[in-house]
């Protein structure tokens, strides 16, 4: 969309994350989350970085999301989470199903058969997520009958976590057990050891042994931490914009919509042209910091659909156009996905969502 503020996505960020995950998982196959494109930062140009690095396998929640990687000439292997509406898309776009169910799988080889052709799905068990998957009672008949049936051929075999980034690790293990002992009789029926997968970012960075074959991870690859240590991850989104304008304004002066800011000196306010129509959330009316000349800004009034004004009393030559950093570093102060999050009690996922889907990419490498 073409308004408010710009997101600068720094890919040679990337590549340090990807090194770390790397160094985690070893020589372990890495499937990298591209879905919402991409947590906000684009999937097509990510895609395209992950590949030229030797990823070989991404992850999207949905068909349409995989489709428009193919478009763009992404070859890898591409991997759909939860879309089971367009069957023939799998087969125009060689995508690899999640399979959760059976009529689902019978429709895969059906479809397969038709074409003459096979169909490589992963299944996925619902060991603790409550929402998608074989429950774990059945899952070894059921995904044992998929491994048989025409057209179909089992490569993988899934879990998610519920709560892998808790400090309480118990959950996550029973998890974990559960899954292992359906790997187990599942490799033991079918004669052979599907790709095994359950390790999402705050897995590979606290719960290594949960990487069995592969790791799914996303949020660490765009540079934030689902834990408060950093991990050396570097964050690839900067969220800025120009200041619209810079006012001095007399104490007692009410600033934006309700008048939840009242002036209490005299005060030097910019106004910012990004607002919650920007993703920039409205609970951060009174309550965030931007970057104005490397210092910190309080955030005062309401956030608007278009503007946010801040207060930069004090900083000191502050001018129109001058540079605001919403997320990211400018000099030496940085504001991150996760200060964001605290501040409106979410989780940095949607700050990077939000901001980062409707500004207006730039890539730097
Ligand atoms: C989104 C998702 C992931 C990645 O989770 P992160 O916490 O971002 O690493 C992994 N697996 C599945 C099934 C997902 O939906």
């Amino acid at each position: 969309m073409n308004r408010g503020p710009s997101s600068v996505i720094d890919l040679s960020a990337l590549e340090r994350n990807l090194a770390v995950v790397r160094k985690i998982v070893n020589k372990k196959t890495v499937i990298a989350i591209v879905k919402a494109d991409a947590y906000g930062h684009g999937s097509v140009e990510i895609s395209r970085r992950l590949v030229s690095l030797g990823v070989d396998r991404l992850a999207v929640a949905f068909t349409g999301e995989a489709k428009l990687l193919r478009e763009a000439g992404i070859r890898a292997g591409i991997i759909v989470l939860f879309d089971r509406a367009s069957i023939e898309d799998y087969f125009t776009y060689s995508l690899i199903p999640v399979i959760q169910d059976r009529e689902s799988a019978l429709a895969f080889s059906r479809e397969a058969s038709r074409r003459g052709t096979k169909v490589r799905v992963h299944v996925k068990v619902d060991t603790g997520m409550g929402r998608v998957g074989f429950a774990p009672e059945t899952a070894v008949d059921e995904i044992a009958g998929i491994a048989g049936m025409e057209g179909i051929e089992l490569e993988g075999l899934m879990s998610h976590f519920s709560e892998a980034d808790l400090g309480d690790r118990s959950f996550a293990v029973s998890q974990l057990d559960v899954f292992s002992v359906i790997r187990d009789a599942v490799s033991a029926r079918i004669g052979r050891r599907p790709l095994c997968h359950i390790a999402n970012s705050a897995a590979v960075l606290s719960f290594p042994d949960a990487v069995l074959d592969a790791a799914r991870p996303g949020l660490l690859l765009y540079g934030c931490s689902p834990f408060n240590e950093d991990y050396g991850l570097t964050p690839l989104m900067n969220v800025r914009t120009n200041l619209l304008a810079v006012r001095r304004l007399r104490t007692g002066t009410p600033v934006s919509y309700g008048r939840t800011f009242v002036t209490r000196r005299e005060s030097e306010i910019a106004v910012v042209p990004a607002g919650y129509a920007d993703g920039y959330n409205r609970l951060f009316s009174n309550n965030a910091e931007m970057l104005v000349r490397g210092r910190r800004a309080p955030v005062v009034g309401r956030v608007c659909m278009d503007l946010t004004m801040l207060d930069v009393t004090g900083i000191g030559g502050v001018r129109e156009g001058d540079e605001v950093v919403l997320l990211g570093r400018q000099g030496d102060e940085t504001i991150t996905a996760a200060e964001l999050a605290g501040r409106i009690n979410t989780i940095p996922y949607e700050i990077v969502t939000s901001l980062g889907s409707r500004a207006r990419r730039e890539y730097v490498n």
